[in-house]
This record gives structure tokens, sequence and C-alpha cells, in this order.
């Protein structure tokens, strides 16, 4: 941190005001400087320089018991854009939204392959669209957020190791970089989709919580946010729960490993097990149809990945008693009935459980929840407090 500079501290002060601009409908001068502790004449003056920046809006006056009525504030959410992309295995998936993560535009495509060049060409694409309602904003656009699924380096933006995608060690926020003028961050899908959940559910402050996303699809990842910060690890590889070993000696996954959780959890070996005892090949879609026809070979495969699953997630409640535990991808769309398969491996295994009162839940955001979390990456920057 640095001290004794004034500009830091203004933008200390700048970043505060803002946060408190941005969690209330409206709000007033007096408002900002009781809630902030800072001065009348600080917040005037910040006030003055974000009406400039189009950051805030001015909106009538407010009720007031003695003396003049206050000015109300509003944050102006529409006074720019970002934009937040998920690399699929096959598929890209972008959406635009303002600086409230508000959806204003989404796109999806499949892929003919699954080059870096080719995901690249294809934000590049979705930006140049984007850059037309950009520019009808005050600020146009902040930035690029990027979803992977795989290990990622956040701070370098250096795609790890992709397994699904083939990626080893590729600079993907430093190639795509040098594509665009606007920032781009790149970040793991399910910590990006993390994010995601924080932006959908205001009213719950979840971010001031501590959350675990869990991505089940192909794979199974996940994203855990404390005190509103998303806990990366050392090298930002932190969160590979689909690896975590549920038998010592179980199955060879592709990790070299065995036992691994997503090896008995994900949604890919439900398939597989379905598949082999029908000898028929389904998709995802005509899986859950069978689901909701009540076919007992459908409901018996998802009894034992449910359990496996609730096996993996009472890990996680043991080990960081979060409040909430959100399930997205693919998994979503399996129902109620899962989540309660869910529950009640928790309830038998989880020690913690019983004295706590985790909430598992289905993620809201659907097929959008990491492109809108990628979006939120770029939103935590330029919020962000000044280091
Ligand atoms: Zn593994």
């Amino acid at each position: 941190m640095r001290t004794g500079d004034q500009t830091y501290i203004k933008e200390l002060n700048t970043s505060i005001v803002l946060n408190l601009l941005r969690t209330h409908a409206t709000i007033s001068r007096t408002e900002i400087a009781k809630k902030s502790g800072l001065n009348k004449a600080t917040i005037t003056s910040i006030i003055d320089d974000l009406l400039k920046a189009s950051l805030v809006e001015e909106v009538g006056t407010g009720p007031s018991s003695v003396g003049r009525r206050p000015v109300l504030l509003h944050f102006h959410a529409d006074a720019g854009v970002v934009i937040g992309c998920e690399i699929g295995i096959g598929e890209v998936r972008a959406v635009m939204t303002n600086l409230s993560g508000d959806v204003l535009g989404r796109w999806h495509e499949f892929t003919k392959d699954d080059r870096p060049e080719t995901h690249m060409l294809w934000i590049e694409r979705i930006v140049s669209h984007a850059q037309n309602h950009a520019n009808l904003t005050p600020l146009g656009l902040l930035g690029v957020g990027v979803g992977v699924p795989g290990l990622v380096n956040y701070k370098k933006g250096t795609v790890l190791n992709a397994p699904n995608l083939r990626w080893e060690h590729i600079d993907f926020a430093a190639m795509l970089q040098e594509r665009l003028v606007t920032p781009v961050y790149v970040d793991n899908e399910a910590n990006a989709a993390a994010l995601g959940e924080t932006l959908v559910n205001p009213e719950e402050s979840m971010d001031q919580e501590t959350l675990v996303y869990v991505s089940v699809g192909n794979g199974i990842g996940a994203g855990l946010i404390m005190n509103n910060r998303v806990l990366r690890g050392a090298e930002g590889l932190s969160g590979e729960i689909g690896h975590m070993m549920i038998e010592e000696n179980g199955r060879l996954c592709s990790c070299g490993s065995y036992g691994c959780l997503e090896m008995y959890a994900s949604v890919r070996r439900l398939l597989q097990a379905y598949e082999s005892r029908v000898s028929q090949r389904v998709t995802v879609e005509k899986y859950v149809q069978r689901l909701d026809e009540q076919d007992p070979v459908a409901l018996q495969v998802l009894e034992e990945m449910g359990h496996f699953l609730g096996i993996g997630v009472a890990n996680i409640i043991n080990m960081y008693n979060p409040s909430y535990v959100i399930l997205g991808n693919q998994v979503t769309q399996f129902g109620v009935v899962f989540l309660e398969i869910v529950r009640k491996t928790i309830r038998q295994r989880c020690f913690v459980g019983s004295y706590s009162s985790v909430d598992l839940r289905f993620s809201k955001l659907g097929e959008d929840s990491c492109a809108i979390g990628a979006a939120n990456l770029v939103l935590r920057r330029f919020f962000a407090r000044p280091t």
C-alpha cells in the first residue's frame, strides 16, 4: 500500500463513495458522509468529479424534516459497458453488460475447432459489434473478461493447462491484448462463475459471505469467494475439486491420479453410466427428457452420481463452512430432485453440516454464468480500491 500519497487517498475515498453509490438506489451527499465517515467537503469534491465523469446523476430531492431537501444521487450504471466471454469446448459465449452487470446483449456460437486463434478471432468480432453500442456511452467499453475451463494463472493471464481444449501454457491474456485496445482479464471458469453469482444476488450480499460455486459439467471445478475476495491460491490454481480423491485406488483419471471426484460425479460420467446400462448413446438433453419421464435407470444413475457429488460437497463444507454452495453448469438441468439427493449425502456424511445452515442451490444464471462472471472480473477491477 502507498502511504502519505494524496493521489492514493483521493482514489481510495473515490472508491468508497462509488461503492456506496452502487449499492444504494439513491443516496444524498449527507448520507454518504454519514456512512463513509468522510467530511462533507471531500464528498462534494468527489461527487463533482464523478458527475463530470458521468458515473453519477442527480435525480431530484429527498425528504427532509428540517431545512433544505437533500439532492439525491444515483449511480449511472449505463455510463459504460463491459464484455464477458466464456471459452467452451467447441463453443464460445459472450455477454455485454452495463456497469451494474445487467445483460444488454448476448452471443453464442459453435466453433470449428478449439485453437486459441479461433477463439480470439471470435472475441475480436464480438468486441467490434459491442463497440457500436459502447460508443454511445460516455465511458465506452471498459474491458473484456474471459473465463477458461482449466488451470489459469490469473495474475499473468496464462492458461497453464486446459486439457479439454488441449491448451498448454497459452498466454491468452497477452495474445488477446495485442488485438484489443481495451484491458483484458483471464480467469478460470469456475472463479469467474462464482463472481457472476455475487452479481445477480446483490440483495443477499453474497460477496461478503463464504460462497462456493461448483461447476458440474464434463469436469468438476470450484470457485471460492470469502469476504469479497476470490481465493485463488499462490499461483491461482485453487478450486480443482474435480481432482479431490474420494477413492484411494479408484478409477484412473485424465490427470494421472486415481479415484478423483470427477470420475464419479461429472455429467460426462453420469451419461457414460446411463449409456452402458441402456446400451444407447444419449445427449444431456435426451437424458434430462428421460428423467422427466421418470425412467428408473435415469433416476438410478442420478442417485449414484448425486451421492458422490454430495461427498465432494461435504468435504468442501467441512473445509470452509460456506454460507452458500451453488451448483452450476449442466447439472442445473437435473431439477430439485437432484439437490435433494446431494443434500441427503451431506446430512449423512458432513460433520460441519449439522451445525451450519449452508444453502445448497442451483445457479440462476444458467448457461451465462461464466460469461457474466467474466464481465464482473472487469467491473471489480474498475471499481477496486487502489492498492
Ligand atoms: Zn484427476
